[in-house]
């Protein structure tokens, strides 16, 4: 998993699909990002921000007691343990860092359930830049935690009231309030989606995810490389970075998206938000909203390297149900004493009917990451439990 071909091309997908203002804006990134990452200067300076206020490198974890009831070896990467509980923080730091770089003093970002909002105010906070996060004003009144906490933080955060009133409209929203102040602010997309080069920076600045884990496998698997490397996808990015750090092993890459936001697995080729990809549509061509119970996994789309990966054959996609995903949430607490993302809980739901399919060869060892903790889902757990 490489740089993309010219314009941020994936195969038939990315590509830079805005305004002309934001294609300038984009391509000043593109070439900020280019010349930071060849800087072992900036390099160092990231890698030590991860690990004085992040928390890396991430352990990961032999699931011991779950794996024997399964009959594979699960190993756990453990963004969960991350500052701020999720990946998220690993690309926000990088580009709050190539903000200072690029002489801005401001960030804005989209947030769904709040947890890019969150990773974002804090990046900006611990550098010294603004930051104004746009929140659908449906998710402002489901994620009233999240919202203090970004407030806390310093953010300024902006209610969008067009459309469903979610995470496309704050997109869109955020999208359209940078054309004005592209000269002060950078935008901080949250996934491996929107016009390149977002969805390959925001890829290289999660592949600490798999590096870390593909040296970790090395030292703790007999046979140094897992036989199946699993993430969740939203727009993807967790699974992204996953999967550079194996992408030129043996390795089976799957991606497990939500049965109601499948993106890759049922999506058609659209443009949405600067980026040609997989959108789940309507006969019309319409976007459709997605429908999840974990609000990371809502999104109608996937980042165009899935797209790609996907048509490459070189990764699978698979869906899981609400109700999979809960029930693979429960049996992880109660197996390893720790209570995932309902996210993460997705790709530990397709591992656990794999395994039980008799898909997994017994003996068969899994890497899956554990995008995030599951604090921020307790509210919905309840109300199940
Ligand atoms: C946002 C989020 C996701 C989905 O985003 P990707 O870009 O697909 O990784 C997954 N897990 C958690 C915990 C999240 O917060």
């Amino acid at each position: 998993m490489g740089e993309p071909r010219a314009l941020g091309r994936f195969g038939e997908y990315g590509g830079r699909y805005a305004p002309e203002s934001l294609v300038e804006a984009c391509r000043e990134v593109a070439e900020a990002f280019r010349e930071a990452w060849a800087d072992p200067g900036f390099r160092g300076t990231l890698a030590e921000l991860l690990a004085l206020h992040a928390g890396r490198p991430t352990p990961l974890t032999p699931a011991r007691r779950l794996s024997g009831e399964l009959g594979v070896r699960l190993y756990l990467k453990r963004e969960d343990l991350t500052h701020t509980g999720s990946h998220k923080i690993n690309n926000v730091l990088g580009q709050a860092l190539l903000a200072v770089r690029m002489g801005r003093r401001r960030l804005i970002a989209e947030t769904g359930a709040g947890q890019h909002g969150v990773a974002t105010a804090t990046a900006a906070a611990l550098l010294g830049l603004e930051a104004t996060v746009f929140m659908g004003q449906r998710d402002i009144e489901r994620q009233e935690l999240n919202v203090f906490r970004m407030r806390m933080l310093g953010a300024e955060v902006v209610p969008v009231t067009t459309g469903s009133r979610t995470l496309k409209d704050a997109t869109s929203e955020a999208m359209r309030h940078w054309v004005g102040v592209t000269g002060d602010t950078h935008y901080c997309v949250g996934s491996v989606v929107g016009p390149d080069p977002y969805p390959w920076m925001v890829r290289e600045f999660q592949r600490v995810i798999g590096d870390e884990a593909r040296a970790q496998c090395a030292a703790a698997l007999p046979t140094g490389v897992p036989d199946q490397v699993v993430a969740c996808v939203g727009g993807g990015s967790n699974a992204a970075g996953t999967f550079a750090g194996f992408a030129d092993t043996q390795a089976r890459l799957v991606g497990v998206e939500a049965e109601g936001g499948a993106g890759a697995a049922r999506g058609r080729l659209g443009v949405l938000h600067g980026c040609r990809s997989l959108f789940l549509q309507d006969d019309d061509g319409q976007i459709t909203q997605a429908h999840s119970i974990a609000p990371g996994l809502d999104y109608p789309g996937v980042g165009p390297e899935h797209a790609h990966l996907r048509d490459l054959g070189r990764a699978r996609y698979v869906t899981v149900t609400d109700d999979e995903a809960v029930g693979a949430a429960i049996r992880l607490a109660r197996t390893e004493g720790i209570v995932p993302a309902l996210e993460s809980a997705h790709a530990l739901a397709w591992v656990i009917r794999a395994a039980d399919a008799g898909e997994l060869p017994a003996g068969s060892t899994v890497l899956m990451t554990l995008s995030g903790r599951g604090d921020k889902d307790i509210s919905t757990l309840k109300e199940l439990l």
